[in-house]
């Protein structure tokens, strides 16, 4: 029996040590699948494909919105612009204009799109003036519809607006009633993010109320402008710091500048005055540096997902529910038609049809004679 014992194991070793290899691979696999390298190849896939991102601007003409663009995307986007004089202006409408470049940054592409919105808040009677912006979004929003539902869905050209920066005059004291107008009729459309522009026209001490008071409006007037998503609990301190920052920041005090001037021995993106240098990029100057990473680093994806979540559903569900009335409406008008009520016979109808029944009553009893007479011949 312990010579049987002796074999076995010696044969189960000899196996063990001849499979070594497909047991080693079997073991691994275990561990290891292998869609770890999921999110790289997501990653691979999308940096081939390049991203997009649509940013509009809006605001009165004026307040430094082609300035502050060029700054941001380091561009110049606006070289063929045409400045209107005052009297075109009078009764200028707003005019969509759309500017597409293509970015690239260490083999990572990006196609940003900006719809300016010249001409709003221009003309002298503003009535309604944000409705070209919203038909605007509203178009994107119908032309990703009508893609999404057609045969070719794989490439669909998606021009949906994932941005609107919008900008506050920093002279007034908050919000202008027109900036309250715009911001409700556009808070269910886009994301919405609030900016003082011209920043360096303000003390630190004015920009803080400023913003305030801002706030407190947009809490006031019920607007739902951009809210930046919770930040998880296991992220890292630092990140953590950053998001707090973001969210006490806002409304975005900012400055724009196309030119480079030398600052502290360094060239820099600034304004030069008599008195001294304002610098975009300097964060004890205003909030250009947290605008631009919350746009491009930490924010894009989530202003992305917003769009297509929550507006672009709500347009879809709005139009699919409007859809199915008019269905309905349809069909009721396709129903049989309504029974209507028969015309009263006017007298002389109603003679021949009484002449008809008495003749049709003396042929009866006829027939009842003639049979009676049949039957008795019978019997
Ligand atoms: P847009 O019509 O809103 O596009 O405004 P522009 O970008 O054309 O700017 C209008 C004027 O404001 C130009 O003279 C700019 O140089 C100036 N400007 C732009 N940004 C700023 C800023 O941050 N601060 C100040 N003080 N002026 C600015």
């Amino acid at each position: 029996c312990e010579c049987r014992w002796s074999v076995g194991l010696a044969w189960t070793l000899s196996w063990v040590i001849q499979n070594v290899n497909v047991l080693t691979r079997v073991f691994q696999d275990k561990q290891y699948v292998g869609f770890a390298t999921l999110p790289n190849q997501v990653h691979r896939k999308s940096v081939k494909k390049g991203f997009d991102f649509t940013l509009m601007v809006a605001g009165e003409s004026g307040l430094g919105k082609s300035t502050l663009v060029n700054s941001l995307f380091l561009t110049d986007l606006y070289k063929d612009r045409k400045l209107l004089n005052a009297e075109e202006r009078i009764n200028q409408t707003v005019e969509i204009t759309k500017h597409t470049v293509d970015i690239e940054e260490k083999g990572v592409k990006l196609k940003l799109t900006i719809v300016d919105t010249p001409g709003f808040g221009d003309a002298v009677n503003n009535n309604e003036c944000w409705k070209p912006i919203t038909d605007y979004i509203d178009q994107q929003f119908e032309q990703y519809f009508r893609d999404e539902s057609g045969l070719n869905r794989k490439n669909i050209l998606d021009n949906r607006v994932h941005c609107c920066l919008y900008f506050i005059p920093p002279f007034g004291h908050g919000l202008r009633p027109v900036d309250v107008e715009f911001m409700k009729a556009l808070h269910e459309k886009v994301n919405i993010v609030p900016l003082i522009s011209k920043a360096d026209c303000l003390t630190p001490n004015e920009v803080k109320k400023l913003k305030d008071r801002v706030r407190d409006e947009i809490e006031h007037f019920g607007i739902k402008v951009y809210q930046f998503p919770e930040c998880d609990s296991d992220e890292e301190e630092e990140f953590k710091q950053m998001d707090k920052e973001l969210k006490e920041c806002t409304p975005f005090a900012v400055i724009g500048s196309n030119t480079v001037v030398e600052a502290r021995g360094q060239r820099v993106r600034g304004r030069l005055y008599p008195w001294g240098i304002v610098e975009v990029e300097n964060q004890s100057h205003c909030d250009f540096v947290k605008l631009r990473n919350m746009l491009i680093r930490s924010h894009m994806h989530d202003l992305k997902d917003v769009t297509c979540d929550v507006h672009y559903e709500n347009y879809r569900a709005h139009c699919i529910q409007e859809m199915t009335s008019k269905l309905a409406q349809d069909n009721r008008t396709d129903s049989p038609l309504p029974i209507l009520p028969l015309p009263t016979p006017d007298v002389e109808t109603e003679r021949l049809i009484k002449m008809k029944d008495e003749e049709l009553k003396r042929m009866q009893e006829m027939l009842e004679k003639m049979q009676q007479q049949m039957h008795e011949k019978d019997q």
